[in-house]
């Protein structure tokens, strides 16, 4: 395989929905849709030529765990949306954190966390890194004085979500980078509910970027996927490299040319849902009588975040969360009552799909991590989390209103 046509960010001034088309492309013979390199391995022309590319001196392939044709394409099209540097696909989003986590840290070392986390997350930085003598304190990750006070000498990494799953907790991505920056560490931003096409947390000053591509990136159901991002080449060559290529979380090529294929339109698909879930929120929070508590999107201006939301992000994202009034048992009764009356929209715990998904985190989602950490994040008994897809926004809105009817 020649590096010779290998135009990797093929005009860096286009703009993001060209990038979205046209960045990554390496054609092997003129084909017009991206060729898909199924294959494990690559062979060498010779002996030497082999020892070159084991050595460095040669950049082929060598082998699909450490990087692969239609992976690279993957990731060099994510990289240019992103504005990252590099970028390393990988098998889920939660191998993206996992490993970044592991890559990165040693025993001793410490991780500041916002509390407000997706069950696996709280899993990986609340329960394995502890287990390997790496210690997480957790923190509300609106209060910036919480962030600089958890800080320590070995803090090496502070980690968010914004907004979270499900909660949709908003946190100040800029400042936070400044406070870890000031204690030497890096921040770790977790994108995955903003997407790459409203939020870009490398330019507001987060070193790494994680995203599981299962949800907008793909968008439409079918694999799963991840993607670490960043700017700092050392960070990627002496600690995350090793780590990736050693270990094994890589990406299979079908996956990733699933996902190339799909980023192409994702701009398109997740601007639609972003603009039908702000109507939806908005008539959600309009209602006089419904048997809800409260409804929050980021860009409601009843959501305590919202003005930080509106500075960081293009659009609210594709995702409201809702909060059934009354007792613990009575607010959790009609969750399940609600999402068993829709007609249209489906229970599942995916997201980002072109699909409107239902979702009760707290027996799903979060069912694991127990009920002192979800009350912490305000995962309620009451709470629905609401993907909302690409379907027409009034069929949406009516599938909602006669679920609340029947309730
Ligand atoms: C889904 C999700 C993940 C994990 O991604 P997978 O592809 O399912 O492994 C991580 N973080 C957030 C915020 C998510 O929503």
């Amino acid at each position: 395989m020649s590096n010779d046509k290998k135009p990797s960010t093929a005009n860096a001034n286009w703009r993001p929905r060209t990038q979205a088309i046209r960045s990554g492309i390496n054609r092997a013979f003129q084909e017009t849709s991206e060729g898909l390199f199924l294959t494990s391995s690559f062979s060498y022309d010779s002996a030497e030529q082999a020892q070159a590319r084991f050595a460095g001196e040669d950049k082929g392939f060598i082998y699909s765990r450490y990087s692969n044709p239609t992976t690279e394409a993957f990731e060099t099209r994510l990289a240019t949306l992103e504005g990252a540097s590099w970028c390393r696909g990988t098998a889920s989003g939660m191998a993206a954190v996992t490993s970044t986590m592991l890559g990165l840290l040693s025993a001793g070392d410490h991780i500041v966390s916002s509390r407000a986390l997706f069950g696996s997350c709280r899993y990986v930085v609340g329960e394995l890194c502890p287990k390997l003598g790496i210690e997480t304190s957790f923190v509300d990750g609106a209060d910036l004085d919480a962030w600089e006070k958890a800080a320590r000498s070995e803090t090496k990494i502070f980690f968010l979500e914004s907004p979270s799953n499900p909660g949709l907790q908003i946190v100040d991505i800029e400042a936070v980078a400044q406070i870890a920056h000031a204690h030497g560490a890096i921040l770790v931003v977790d994108n995955v509910f903003a997407s790459p096409v409203f939020q870009k947390p490398l330019a507001l000053g987060a070193d790494i970027v994680v995203y599981s591509a299962t949800k907008h990136m793909d968008g439409q159901g079918r694999v799963l996927g991840g993607a670490i991002l960043g700017n700092d080449d050392a960070l990627l060559t002496d600690q995350l490299q090793p780590f990736l290529r050693n270990t094994g979380p890589a990406i299979s090529p079908f996956n990733a040319w699933v996902l190339l294929k799909s980023l192409e339109t994702m701009d398109l698909r997740v601007n639609a849902a972003a603009d039908c879930a702000l109507e939806l929120a908005t008539r959600l929070d309009g209602l006089t009588s419904s048997p809800l508590a409260r409804v929050f999107y980021p860009f409601l201006d009843s959501h305590p975040g919202c003005e930080i939301a509106r500075r960081q992000m293009k659009k609210g994202g594709t995702l409201i969360t809702m909060e059934f009034d009354g007792s613990a048992d009575v607010a959790q009764a009609r969750a399940f009552a609600f999402l068993n009356a829709l007609k249209l929209v489906d229970i599942s715990n995916n997201l980002g799909d072109a699909k409107s998904i239902a979702t009760h985190p707290r027996t799903t989602t979060h069912h694991r991590i127990g009920e002192e950490a979800r009350l912490e994040q305000g995962v309620t008994p009451g709470l629905v989390r609401i993907s909302v897809g690409l379907e027409d926004v009034e069929d949406l809105w009516e599938d909602f209103t006669q679920a609340f009817n029947s309730i």
